[in-house]
């Protein structure tokens, strides 16, 4: 396939990080296999040290830095900053993590947790990312991006790989989008090596950038909204490099859930699957439930991360009012 990633690069990755990440578990899932009569596997990447896929990443960008580099750094408070801070330490190199004063406290502390020093700056994600960018000029720290690179992206696709082996009939795969690193990867991963496999996009209804830039046929801002899939908002870069066009020639479809369809999938995994999983998590399970999605004979959904506030977790389960 004609892209600047191939094949090879995520199996170098897998090789790269394979000492630092958990293998992907796959099971069966005996509630959704029976309700839609096929073969429904769960992919428990929520299990993943920092409870998300991001780590896969995060780790092969960091294994390969330039030895000049001073550290690294990055503007997330999310998932993506998790993994690169647990990343950085294991790799003994500094990271600083950039955000704004907006930030609640206890992601200050998840952060700080890992061993990654936080600089808050301003009251945006714009002045966070003058400071990391002036980090990059001034002082010789890299840029590890949460999804526009190729270390990411082969790093997210080993997921694909693990996929394959441990389910080599599969034949369609659920995965999340918001910048498409993770969708990219295991889209690569699996096409190259069965090209039928269908893969199907899964993200929220309100401030989906990938599918917007999609339909417009190029990269375009949206207004970014809260939702319950709160790691999956954001946009995808006007100067997007690769994942706008990966996305566009290797995922077959993009469905897209509504708030009420994705507390559903949460509460589906908690009560039948004795999971907890974070609104980004769950969108996977949320697209089955609503028939939005056709499952194959065989089909793998990705449970890509776990980390909700567990208030938010208790309400939605008990079906109380909640703000996101
Ligand atoms: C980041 C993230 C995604 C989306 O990954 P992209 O590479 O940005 O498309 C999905 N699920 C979780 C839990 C995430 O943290």
């Amino acid at each position: 396939m004609s892209t600047p990633i191939q094949l090879e690069d995520i199996q170098a990755a897998r090789t790269r990080i394979g000492p630092h990440i958990i293998p992907l578990r796959i099971t069966s899932s005996p509630s959704l296999s029976e309700q839609f009569s096929c073969e429904i596997l769960l992919a428990h990447e929520y299990l993943q040290t920092t409870g998300a896929f991001k780590l896969r990443g995060a780790m092969n960008s960091v294994l390969q830095l330039d030895p000049e580099t001073t550290g690294v750094t990055a503007v997330s408070t999310g998932n993506h900053g998790r993994a690169l801070a647990y990343s950085a330490r294991q790799a003994g190199v500094p990271c600083i993590i950039c955000m704004s004063e907006l930030v609640p406290e206890n992601k200050l502390k998840a952060i700080r947790a890992l061993g990654a020093e936080t600089r808050i700056i301003g009251k945006s994600q714009d002045e966070a990312e003058v400071e990391a960018r002036r980090l990059v000029d001034e002082e010789g720290y890299t840029m590890i991006p949460p999804f526009d690179h190729p270390h990411v992206i082969a790093g997210q696709g080993t997921l694909g790989l693990e996929m394959l082996e441990q389910v080599p009939d599969v034949d369609t795969v659920l995965v999340q989008i918001s910048g498409g690193g993770l969708v990219s990867g295991i889209a690569l991963a699996l096409k190259s090596q069965k090209p039928n496999v269908r893969i199907v996009g899964i993200s929220m209804e309100r401030g989906c950038a990938m599918a917007a830039s999609q339909h417009a046929g190029k990269p375009i801002e949206v207004e970014e909204l809260p939702t319950l899939a709160d790691s999956l908002g954001g946009g995808i870069g006007l100067d997007n490099e690769l994942t706008f066009d990966m996305v566009r020639d290797y995922v077959d479809e993009i469905i897209l859930l509504t708030e009420d369809e994705i507390a559903a999938g949460i509460r589906h995994a908690y009560f039948e699957e004795q999971v907890i999983l974070e609104g980004g998590g769950a969108v996977g399970i949320a697209a089955l439930l609503t028939g939005k999605v056709t499952p194959g004979t065989k089909t793998i959904v990705l449970l890509s991360g776990k980390n909700i506030d567990m208030e938010l977790h208790r309400k939605i389960i008990n079906q109380e009012a909640y703000e996101r």
